[in-house]
């Protein structure tokens, strides 16, 4: 079995997230790249496809130079090799139609993704690779089987836990539960330095096909200070809750 998973690099939860100063694109300063974690779930499954199945692992990101570092921590993870897109993500689609071109090509069994990327939240990368690959879609992953060509994938619902069936090749789109955050792998020495030979591939995108523009980005306002009042002083929190809050 041939696994694609798919890898966006995240900026570190703990950033702080800033515009330029024009407010037209995201300020890259001193910001630190992550997997992102949702991948990490499905890249995680992979191995473990991979350990008790002999699937071979093919991890895939859209991103420029500066995405290799996370490539590669993706690599000491346990995926067999890897293929960089040599584009700046500009949309979902444009992701999407240059994945398709990968999974087309390499004929993979089962193309493994996150739910949603935690910067953009696009949620679309996945739902737009299966239906221009024409391929089954399961979303929002929280376990999966393989038997054959056959996957049984267990899907959140409101409420409770749907069991679906699909016939690979398919596009899964996963989150915390497909393997428990207990099970990820904290790459080893051992695997920090074999990901140091295994192959990276860089093709260049087949095209531009950008259909959604950024045009602005605005920041979150920042919260207001919290102002401490002493236990004593009753009629003071109700003056605050009355005409500042006006809750009450
Ligand atoms: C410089 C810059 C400019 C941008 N300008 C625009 C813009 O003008 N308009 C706009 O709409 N967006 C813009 N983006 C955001 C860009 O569209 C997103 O990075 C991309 O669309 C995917 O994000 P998403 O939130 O849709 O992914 P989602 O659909 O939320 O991601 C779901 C899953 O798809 C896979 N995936 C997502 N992205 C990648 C990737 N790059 N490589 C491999 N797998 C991936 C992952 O498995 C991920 O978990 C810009 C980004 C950058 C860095």
């Amino acid at each position: 079995m041939k696994i694609l998973v798919c890898i966006s690099s995240v900026p570190d939860t703990t950033s702080k997230i800033n515009f330029t100063a024009d407010k037209s694109a995201f300020d890259k300063t001193g910001i630190q790249w992550v997997i992102n974690p949702l991948d990490e779930f499905a890249l995680t499954k992979a191995v473990k496809l991979q350990e008790s199945q002999g699937a071979t692992v093919t991890v895939v990101n859209v991103g420029t130079p500066d995405t290799e570092a996370v490539i590669r921590k993706s690599l000491a993870i346990g995926a067999n090799d890897a293929i960089r897109i040599n584009q700046d993500p500009k949309d979902s689609y444009s992701v999407a139609k240059e994945i398709a071109q990968i999974a087309q090509n390499g004929n993979y069994d089962l193309i493994l993704c996150g739910k949603e990327s935690i910067d953009y939240n696009g949620g679309s990368v996945p739902g737009m690779l299966a239906q221009i690959l024409d391929k089954p879609f399961v979303n929002a992953c929280i376990g999966l089987e393989i038997n054959g060509s056959e996957a049984k994938a267990v899907r959140e619902i409101e409420g409770g836990k749907e069991t679906v069936a699909v016939q690979l090749p398919a596009v899964i789109a996963g989150q915390k539960g497909m393997v428990e955050e207990t099970e990820l792998i904290i790459p080893n020495m051992r695997g920090i330095m074999s990901a140091r030979t295994k192959p990276l591939q860089v093709v260049e995108p087949s095209s531009a096909d950008v259909k959604v523009e950024a045009m602005s980005f605005e920041s979150t306002p920042a919260r207001a200070a919290v102002k401490l009042v002493s236990p004593d002083n009753i009629d003071e929190l109700v003056r605050l809750l009355h005409e500042e809050a006006k809750v009450i």
